[in-house]
């Protein structure tokens, strides 16, 4: 079976149901098609078009909806990060050590830190992982050394 969109010259829609295309044009060219609504038999398949144009609508719009939604995580992330994390700068190695072995107390930072100093820390069991740039609040506001 396959569905039509119809429309009759005064220009109610409605759906017809046809076995094939060649079942349409039959009982569309034997007058057995008329319009539910005003009874007439002037009746042709609908152009389709319009809703191609408005499903393409839906797809941009929800693109912009997931991209939407992706800046707020970021944005949320952003704000547990600065709210939970001291921004330690350069000093990220030295901080990190510090609070490793002990010498400050336990707590969240984030800073910058050189590839050797990376590999240094990870060669001392300190843990250490990259925040995507999305992910870091911006501007560094307080607890700057
Ligand atoms: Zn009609």
């Amino acid at each position: 079976m396959i569905r039509y969109d119809l429309i009759c010259d005064h220009g109610h829609t409605f759906e017809g149901w046809f076995s094939s295309s060649s079942d349409y044009d039959d009982q569309a060219g034997s007058g057995l098609l008329s319009c539910p609504a005003c009874n007439t038999p002037k009746v042709e398949k609908a152009i389709m078009a319009p809703a191609v144009k408005t499903a393409r609508k839906v797809e941009a719009r929800s693109e912009k909806a997931a991209k939407k939604a992706m800046s707020m995580v970021a944005a949320k992330i952003r704000e547990e990060v600065s709210k939970n994390c001291d921004n330690v700068g350069e000093n990220f190695a030295e901080e990190a050590r510090a609070i490793h072995y002990g010498e400050k107390p336990s707590r969240g930072i984030y800073g910058s830190v050189t590839d050797e100093d990376s590999s240094a820390l990870k060669d001392e069991g300190i843990e250490a992982h990259p925040l995507p740039d999305a992910f870091v609040p911006d501007p560094p506001k307080t607890k700057l050394n």
